[in-house]
């Protein structure tokens, strides 16, 4: 008998299918392996329940690498607001990945709790991102969190020690994250060798580690940046020279709008972007001395 469901994780070849009735431990079809199709987590899929096998993966919205998973509806950007401080530039990259991904963004502001200084937040609800401050550690704004995420697959992404492990750990039941000072992590060593599992969370899933890091920039393409900063998307097209960087060139649409629709400091991000990855692909930059 046939019956579509969704891979909620996949070990050693054996994927766990969670159909409307029940899991299923299913193999995969020859098929896949020939086309060199693999399938993943996140998936919807077809199974064949007599012979315990996939036989059909459906058409993907979106693959993410790292944790391999498919058909992610969005990535919750977390940052700290403080230990360690916010860091917008930090933060425009994370976005960035996101969008070339074709994944949509939340950001999510952690350690609330710890929150005093100015307002760094404004920017980016102005340019339309949803964002949510919160605190693992008092429950400020996890209600607000988990409305975000219902109904949803979900991944948490963010550089290391802002809460996401601690966030996966108290929204998502069944989470096991360790948590606590990044060189304590590294000693045990443990989430290097985890496979990523999606659990159930609300109406919806939560991948049980976090996504891409901050060096995955390295991999997109200098023109295909400024079409990842959402707040640059309708200005697009609309410059006189059509490869325009938004850089030095003349009558251009998108700093036409910095200090409007665009941040200064959200455009600032931008060039530290294009000029660092363009530096790359043009092999300008010199090779590392050789050590003697
Ligand atoms: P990850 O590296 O992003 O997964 O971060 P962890 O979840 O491991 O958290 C790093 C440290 O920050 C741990 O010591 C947590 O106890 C602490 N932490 C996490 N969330 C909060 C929070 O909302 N407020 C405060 N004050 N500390 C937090
Ligand atoms: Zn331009």
């Amino acid at each position: 008998m046939n019956k579509a469901g969704l891979i909620t994780k996949g070990v050693g070849g054996e994927y766990t299918v969670v159909c409307e009735d029940a899991e299923y431990i299913c193999t995969a079809l020859g098929v896949f392996r020939n086309r060199q199709i693999t399938p993943f987590v996140g998936d919807h899929v077809i199974i064949d329940t007599k012979k315990k096998a996939i036989t059909t993966i459906k058409p993907r919205m979106n693959i993410l690498r790292r944790p391999p998973v498919a058909n992610i509806d969005q990535v919750i950007v977390t940052m700290a607001a403080a230990e360690p401080a916010f860091h917008g530039g930090l933060l425009d990259r994370f976005l960035v990945i996101a969008a070339y991904e074709n994944v949509d963004a939340v950001i999510c502001i952690n350690k609330f709790d710890l929150h005093t200084g100015p307002d760094f937040c404004t920017p980016y609800e102005q340019a339309g991102y949803p964002l949510v401050k919160v605190s693992a550690t008092t429950g400020l704004g996890l209600d607000q969190l988990m409305t975000i995420m219902d109904g949803k697959l979900n991944v948490f992404a963010g550089p290391s020690g802002v809460g996401k492990s601690s966030l996966i750990n108290i929204l998502v039941p069944g989470a096991t994250m360790e948590t606590g000072d990044i060189s304590a992590k590294l000693r045990r060593g443990k989430h290097t060798t985890r496979h990523a599992e999606i659990l159930k969370l609300g109406t919806g899933y939560c991948v049980d580690t976090p996504g891409f890091s901050s060096l995955d920039i390295e991999g997109i393409p200098t023109p295909d940046i400024a079409g990842c900063f959402l707040e640059f998307t309708p200005f697009l097209g609309q410059c006189k020279f059509t490869n325009c960087l938004h850089d030095g060139e003349i009558n251009c649409a998108i700093k036409e709008q910095v200090g409007k629709a665009i941040h200064p400091k959200r455009y600032e991000s931008y060039l530290g972007l294009i000029h660092k990855d363009s530096s790359q692909k043009q092999g300008t930059r010199k090779p590392p001395p050789r050590s003697k």
